[in-house]
């Protein structure tokens, strides 16, 4: 069998892959959120890691290898996207995921074996959520939204009943920020944490969180006789329910963009192992560094946006887009530009 040597986000060194079991080579990465059409920047995770799933089917056989790529359809910006368009939630979603496949097909990348909704998979995050807090590694707080307002004069008060929140306790969780290689200082000091008055620690990040009326919404989890009433998961949880019920508590490679190690990827490792133990969920991490524009990070205020349906209507073919893509190693830094593009066009040409 090729060896295969990969770098490994966890201890920084580039190792030989050994999956745990060649018969089902497991491999999950963090999907859109479907809003909006994929910016060229959304497509290099794509076209980095279709190569690593071609690789991967290459050397242990195609039906030996399983792809879990998420579509995050429960989120804030889509409930905006929607009431701004005044269509459905639904309606929103599942045209955006149809596009963002159509346009990664476009720029010749597989489909992978299993692509959840998140929608699908609420009660295993709850699950996950109720062991969580019963392991003593998250709890439930009040919505901030109900502090400070007075219960009405006629309501009997039932604390159990509040809608509420559910929190991942970050120094309940020692090994936290191994991912990342950050203490959890510096982590307080770099990050912009949203300090809410329902949290024990500004670290701490939602599990679950109450839904309005006009709002999403899932029975929530309920541990000990409080309940969190009915409200939508955090994303975090999100991927590590979607991951373990797919691909088991312990899997191979876990892959995404860099921008999402921390804390996205640092909190599902850690509400992963908490749960689960601390030799699962992903073995190896992979993250692909990020993408500009003509020097420039990319964004709709500097005119340099642009997705990856504008290039196609362009006439950029898909296999150029694709070249260009492959033409940086995809732990460098890429620099996405129109003399890159017409290279690319004349070299697939020639
Ligand atoms: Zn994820």
């Amino acid at each position: 069998v090729t060896e295969i040597r990969l770098h490994n986000t966890k201890t920084r060194r580039k190792e030989v892959f050994e999956p745990i079991d060649a018969g089902n080579v497991r491999m999950y990465v963090c999907g859109p959120t479907v809003y909006d059409r994929a910016h060229i920047g959304n497509a290099r995770p794509v076209v980095v890691f279709d190569v690593l799933f071609r690789l991967l089917r290459h050397v242990y056989g195609a039906e030996h290898v399983t792809y879990v790529r998420n579509f995050t359809d429960v989120d804030d910006k889509i409930n905006a996207r929607a009431a701004e368009e005044g269509r459905s939630i639904g309606e929103i979603t599942g045209e955006t995921a149809q596009w963002y496949l159509d346009d990664m097909a476009a720029i010749g990348a597989l489909e992978p074996t299993f692509m959840p909704r998140a929608t699908e998979f609420v009660p295993q995050m709850v699950a996950m959520i109720e062991g969580l807090i019963g392991k003593g590694y998250a709890y439930f707080e009040d919505s901030p939204r109900l502090h400070n307002q007075p219960p009405a004069k006629y309501v009997v008060m039932d604390e159990s009943k509040l809608p509420k929140h559910a929190l991942f306790e970050v120094h309940e969780y020692k090994p936290y920020g191994r991912l990342s290689g950050r203490s959890l200082d510096e982590m307080i000091a770099g990050a912009r944490v949203e300090v809410a008055d329902n949290k024990r620690d500004p670290m701490d990040f939602v599990l679950w969180k109450p839904s309005r009326e006009d709002e999403p919404g899932w029975p929530g989890p309920e541990v000990g006789g409080v309940s969190a009433g009915r409200g939508r998961p955090g994303w975090h949880i999100e991927c590590s329910a979607m991951a373990h019920s797919l691909l088991g508590e312990k899997f191979d490679i876990h892959g995404g963009g860099l921008d999402l190690l921390f804390p996205h990827h640092e909190n599902e490792l850690a509400q992963s192992c908490a749960c689960f133990g601390e030799d699962s969920f992903a073995q190896y991490w992979m993250h692909n560094e990020m993408l500009q524009v003509e020097g420039k990070k990319m964004s709709k205020s500097l005119d340099n946006f642009f997705t990856v349906r504008d290039l196609l209507e362009q006439g950029v073919p898909g296999e150029v887009i694709r070249f260009v893509m492959l033409s940086t190693h995809y732990r460098k830094p890429m620099d996405w530009t129109a003399r890159k593009v017409a290279e690319a066009e004349a070299t697939l040409r020639k």
